[in-house]
């Protein structure tokens, strides 16, 4: 496999796209903004070429301070917006960034969750982003990792999760919070690590693959949840700096006294949104600077110890996983993951989806809608592929 290669895909698919190539600062310096949401994670990427990506838009209640962030730091739409997993602590402000900041792209784990936040959210991804991404394998070599060209040699690689080449994780703690998206951000010896709500299971499954997780920045898992950020995943990726977005005074009690314990045994320079406000690290491609709003003008400068250029060391295989979910690869389509309603009840054509042209909604495949039209259809293989693009229909409930 080639390493050139990889980013090469996408930064081409990229480049291609009107505005993508706007420079939005002179400095050739990287800089990613944990913005101070309370209890949840919005994070902001400006890469040295001004490209930018919001991964996640914390909670609800603080809509408006991520509004008014985003206007401060990104002039015209955010590049990418990525959604980790669909818990309302993560997605709460991303419809309304979407409406008055925009965006051109969004993804997200593509994990179904039946919660009217997500659904409402999709359909203003439906109405408002050009192009909606998932975290997918190239699938001409699929054990390759997704990689986002950013410019001047920073990329910004997806580690989790990769349906279909891995199922999503099933019968854990949280499985929307394990199938989080986990993204590794590189710039020159600098990386940057976003874990998302990631559990232990999580953490178990991608420390059994090829790839290097050094990170001179950790976004800790979960608010600093006591079960994630388990000592061997913090062992890899041995970070130097670490935030954690979190809530003053929240229910929780994140961050846990466990997982700050393992951080310093670790050795890493603890940051917390809620004692620190914001969280801003810059890169030059050699050292970070973390600065934080409440600490003054004391910044931390940390050296970047990433030595290889990759993140797979090799060939990305699928992780071995709990024996209660089959391991056969029937269905190429992520459908039995996705999919919460009871789908051993479907015969052969309801697990399939159909939309008909112009409309913005699905419908199962036996749906009578259907056989009464003659418009042009669109098939989806699952229904998680169909909530992606359409709302459920109301006459068949799909
Ligand atoms: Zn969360
Ligand atoms: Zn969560």
């Amino acid at each position: 496999m080639s390493l050139a290669r990889l980013p090469a895909l996408l930064v081409l698919l990229l480049a291609t796209l009107p505005g993508w190539a706007l420079a939005q600062s002179g400095s050739q310096s990287l800089t990613v903004h944990f913005f101070d949401v309370g209890q949840g994670d919005a994070a902001l990427v400006i890469s040295p070429t001004g490209k930018t990506v919001l991964i996640d838009g914390g909670p609800p209640e603080s809509r408006a301070h991520l509004e008014r962030r985003l206007r401060d730091l990104v002039q015209g739409p955010l590049d990418l917006v990525i959604l980790t997993h669909p818990h309302l602590d993560h997605l709460g402000g991303i419809s309304n960034a979407l409406r008055t900041v925009g965006a051109r792209r969004f993804m997200d784990p593509g994990f179904d969750h039946p919660s009217e936040a997500y659904r409402d959210l999709l359909n203003v991804v439906g109405d408002e982003v050009g192009q909606v991404m998932k975290p997918l394998p190239d699938p001409n070599d699929p054990s390759s990792l997704l990689t986002i060209g950013l410019g001047d040699g920073a990329a910004l690689t997806v580690l989790w999760p990769r349906v279909p080449e891995d199922p999503f994780l099933k019968g854990t703690r949280s499985d929307p919070n394990s199938n989080s998206i986990v993204a590794k951000l590189t710039y020159g010896k600098t990386a940057f690590l976003f874990t998302g709500d990631a559990e232990p299971d999580t953490e178990a499954t991608l420390l059994r693959k090829n790839i290097d997780f050094t990170s001179t920045v950790l976004k800790v898992a979960h608010h600093g949840g006591r079960h994630s950020s388990t000592a061997a995943f913090l062992a890899a990726v041995k970070p130097q700096a670490a935030v954690i977005s979190v809530g003053a005074k929240n229910d929780y009690g994140h961050p846990t006294a466990q997982v700050l314990e393992r951080l310093r045994a670790q050795k890493a320079q603890v940051f917390r949104t809620d004692l620190d406000g914001e969280v801003v690290a810059t890169s030059d491609g050699n050292v970070v600077s973390v600065r934080a709003e409440r600490r003054g003008s004391n910044s931390l400068l940390v050296a970047g110890e990433v030595t290889s250029d990759a993140v797979a060391r090799g060939p990305i295989t699928r992780g071995t996983r709990k024996a209660s979910t089959p391991r056969g690869r029937s269905a190429p389509s992520v459908s039995s993951d996705t999919d919460t309603r009871a789908p051993t009840q479907r015969g052969a054509s309801e697990g399939r989806y159909i939309s008909l042209k112009g409309s913005k909604v699905f419908h199962k495949a036996s749906c009578k809608t259907l056989k009464r039209s003659k418009s042009e259809r669109t098939e989806y293989a699952s229904r998680g592929e169909a909530m992606r693009e359409r709302r459920p229909a109301e006459d068949c409930h799909p």
